[in-house]
């Protein structure tokens, strides 16, 4: 188990500026290289099969969106590349004490209230779910 203590950054997408995002994932790339690979896309709807199925990825509306935010580092990378103007990054002042826990395909990850406290019974929990990885085997990021 590795400790971090990450400000959970916020990023927020305008779809309507962006488009279809799979044209252009700048944001995603730029985020991915930089290493928190926190930016997803995903088709907007599913598209149609048979004779009007979609002949290139283009043509299927995608979107961007947050994922994995407790690994950005609000670098604004994201911001920065997008050539519409459609990131917008809310950086967090105060940050938050996480614990996570990586054993794929599983992920816990576990908040700790802002003065660094626990409540007690989260506190059991997670110690129980922690024990029981361990006993597993569960690597430990
Ligand atoms: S601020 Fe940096 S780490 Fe965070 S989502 Fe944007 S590119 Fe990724
Ligand atoms: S960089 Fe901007 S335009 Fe490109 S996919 Fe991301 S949000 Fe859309």
């Amino acid at each position: 188990m590795s400790t971090y203590v990450t400000p959970r950054h916020r990023v927020y997408f305008d779809h309507a500026a962006c488009g279809n995002a799979i044209e252009c994932l700048k944001c995603v790339h730029v985020c991915r290289d930089h290493g928190a690979n926190c930016i997803g896309f995903v088709n907007e709807k599913t598209p149609p099969v048979g004779e009007n199925a979609p002949k290139r990825l283009e043509d299927i509306k995608h979107i961007v969106f947050g994922v994995r935010m407790y690994r950005c580092d609000g670098c604004g990378k994201c911001v920065e590349v997008c050539p519409r103007n459609a990131v917008r990054l809310e950086k967090v002042d105060v940050p938050v004490p996480r614990a996570v826990v990586y054993q794929p395909p599983f992920e816990i990850r576990c908040s700790i209230f802002k003065d660094g406290s626990m409540p007690p019974e989260a506190e059991k929990i997670y110690n129980g779910i922690l024990e029981a990885m361990k006993q597993a085997g569960a690597n430990k990021g």
